[in-house]
């Protein structure tokens, strides 16, 4: 894949699609700018080429050709002002290919930013729409792909616009190429021993992350609602928890594979369960073989953080996705902080992905000690799986 170093950018109008798919509050504030934060290497390289600069990103799912104010990059061209030091030079558009967003492309001066409205806006965008694709593309001279998080979806901005500039005039930019080599160089020559840790919700949504890593780690430590699936499989009763009964052969495949390759396969012993899913609920501590019927495990227990940290002591490389609990809750955010803890302490290269494990890593007060926090929870799980992402494929 090319980079922006590769090619020439000096003077001219250059085309960034990032992710600044930023957490915010019910106010409307950024709480974590990181991704922000992540792209501006690009950006500053392109200003110091004196290059007029148009950047696009994605915001959350708005209803497609309308414009609901919740949705707007505003916030974020106020925070990408203060974090260039720029001011003026920093414009937003109205729309994304409409009258506003032409007129200020025209008037776009070297050194300058423009940021485009949230390409969800319209509707070409998510339907990777040639026409949609063309219009953007007639913006710009270069196309940069720094969007590492959007890179799965083969969207318009990500695949069909990438496919209207000759090679010589595309490439990736320094967020992602450092993420898509970070995981490359991880997954396929890793240190041992390696180490997979993944929760979350769902064994559904990881299960070919899955099947993949346990083809390729020496351990596996299972935390989160996708553990109760585990559980069950095995022939544990499990009260209310989540499960996915549909899931309960796929996840007996993985243990069994995990048996024939050695791996060592690690599930919580103990769990914090509760009478509703609520953070005043009554919880209680118990085995894994006590789970009252009508509660539900809502965070690995005191005895299980301790044998995660054990299972991780001796890791070079660990990878981790997915929290332990449901970590929103304060009852139930013990184990993820843990978990958090327990990598930090070690000195093995570990590799977070997904927006809930960097926002847990980041309230543990750890993202220092992580050797690297991806801004790409999906697009990070599809590396894992060892698939090309869409993003990635067209600039190859
Ligand atoms: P995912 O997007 O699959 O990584 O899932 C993240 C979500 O899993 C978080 O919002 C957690 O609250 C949730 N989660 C973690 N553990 C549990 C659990 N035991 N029961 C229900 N949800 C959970």
């Amino acid at each position: 894949m090319k980079t922006i170093k590769d090619i020439n950018v000096d003077g001219k109008r250059v085309f960034i699609r990032c992710d600044f798919n930023v957490p915010k509050d019910e106010d409307g504030n950024i709480t974590d700018d990181r991704r922000i934060r992540e792209a501006l290497p690009t950006i500053k390289y392109c200003l110091d080429r004196d290059c007029k600069v148009i950047l696009a990103s994605h915001y959350e799912r708005p209803k497609a050709g309308v414009f609901e104010e919740k949705y707007s990059l505003k916030p974020v061209k106020m925070r990408l002002r203060k974090m260039l030091k720029l001011a003026d030079e920093v414009s937003i558009a109205k729309d994304v290919i409409g009258e506003d967003a032409k007129e200020k492309v025209a008037n776009l001066k070297a050194g300058e930013v423009l940021i485009l409205e949230n390409l969800r806006f319209e509707a070409g965008e998510t339907k990777n729409d040639e026409a949609f694709a063309k219009e953007l593309a007639s913006f710009a001279d270069i196309y940069i792909n720094d969007a590492f998080g959007a890179c799965h979806r083969k969207h318009a901005s990500i695949y069909a616009m990438a496919q209207q500039f000759e090679p010589e005039n595309r490439a990736c930019g320094f967020l992602m190429n450092k993420e898509v080599n970070f995981f490359e160089k991880v997954i396929n020559n890793p240190v041992r021993p390696f180490v997979a840790v993944v929760g979350g919700s769902k064994v559904s949504g990881k299960l070919e992350a899955l099947i993949s890593l346990v083809e390729k780690v020496d351990k596996i430590v299972i935390g989160g609602g996708m553990a109760f699936t585990f559980l069950k499989a095995q022939g544990h009763e499990i009260g209310k928890s989540l499960v996915e009964e549909d899931l309960l052969e796929d996840a007996r495949n993985i243990m069994l594979r995990a048996r024939e390759r050695g791996v060592k396969f690690y599930l919580p012993v103990d769990l914090v369960v509760a009478d509703k899913f609520s953070d005043v609920a009554n919880t209680k501590n118990v085995t894994f073989q006590e789970i009252p019927q009508s509660w539900m495990g809502l965070d690995i227990g005191p005895a299980s953080s301790i044998l995660f940290r054990q299972a991780i002591q001796d890791a070079h490389t660990i990878v981790w996705n997915g929290p332990m609990g449901v970590y929103e809750m304060d009852a139930f955010a013990k184990g993820s902080l843990k978990m958090s803890h327990a990598i930090a302490e070690t000195h093995a290269t570990s590799i977070v992905g997904g927006g809930d494990t960097a926002d847990v890593v980041q309230r543990a007060g750890d993202i220092e000690e992580m050797t690297f926090v991806s801004t790409g929870g999906g697009a990070s799980l599809e590396l894992i799986e060892g698939k090309v992402l869409p993003g990635v494929e067209v600039l190859l």
